[in-house]
């Protein structure tokens, strides 16, 4: 039994109180020819329960809570069997898990996100004033941005050398690395769309050849480790920071 997994638990351990939760949030949808569908559940909610476990190993109680699996897909429809969950669903589902923590007295949340489709931060906009719970957001793979073109030599968006690398050094044993297609894209036909001066949903079927978008082929396990390590330390950091802060007037500033 993890102690932080509240699924693991009985009334036994949740006598005693919990301070913060973290809700990993993924995805179910296509990741190329070499990695899973459920990459990005898988990544949430492994570098959630490592995030757990540095924190418990320095005496803090973090409450990891099950898996979101599913993610907002309405523009990746285009591959087979993904499955796509509307963010209005999802912000109802958070909204409800965010609830329940306040009725338990849990007034501290991180949100670690694994799928670049899911945007909470309207939502946290939202139930900012509403909610007496603290709720705060973690897309992981972007905590380590700062050396992220250090670590790797393609950086792109998804199923990409740092996504792939990831994959190897948490699920390794899914991933097909010799399957792996170049990550190249297609260009629109307007020049704003391509320079980012205008944005649109961009439909990955007609945008990507096989979903993958960056070159994943330089992809080792090693640079994934280092850079789950990064996230992991900083995230553990900041979750013992927070459970230890006392939310007065001026938290968290
Ligand atoms: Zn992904």
């Amino acid at each position: 039994m993890n102690p932080w997994r509240l699924q693991e638990l009985t009334l036994k351990e949740t006598q005693k109180k919990y301070k913060v939760a973290i809700l990993p949030v993924g995805s179910t949808e296509a990741h190329g020819y070499h990695v899973p569908y459920g990459s990005d559940a898988f990544h949430s909610t492994v570098i959630a329960e490592r995030v757990c476990s540095e924190a418990w190993k320095k005496g803090s109680r973090i409450l990891l809570l099950p898996t979101v699996p599913y993610g907002v897909q309405g523009n990746t429809m285009g591959f087979p069997l993904t499955i796509n969950v509307q963010q209005s669903v999802l912000d109802s589902l958070v909204t409800d898990i965010i609830q329940s923590l306040e009725h338990h007295r849990v007034m501290k949340l991180l949100i670690i996100n694994g799928h670049g489709g899911n945007d909470f931060k309207p939502l946290l906009r939202t139930l900012y004033g509403k909610t007496k719970v603290f709720v705060s957001l973690a897309d992981w793979w972007k905590v380590g941005n700062d050396v992220l073109k250090k670590t790797f030599e393609n950086v792109g968006e998804h199923a990409d050398e740092l996504e792939t690398s990831v994959d190897l050094a948490l699920i390794g044993h899914l991933v097909h690395l010799e399957n792996a297609g170049v990550g190249s894209v297609r260009s629109s036909k307007f020049e704003a769309i391509n320079k980012g001066w205008v944005a649109i949903a961009r439909p990955w079927h007609l945008f990507t050849k096989d979903s993958t978008v960056g070159d994943p082929r330089k992809a080792t396990k090693a640079k994934g480790e280092a850079y789950v390590q990064l996230v992991v330390a900083r995230l553990a950091k900041y979750v013992i920071d927070l459970e230890k802060s006392r939310m007065d007037a001026r938290f968290p500033y």
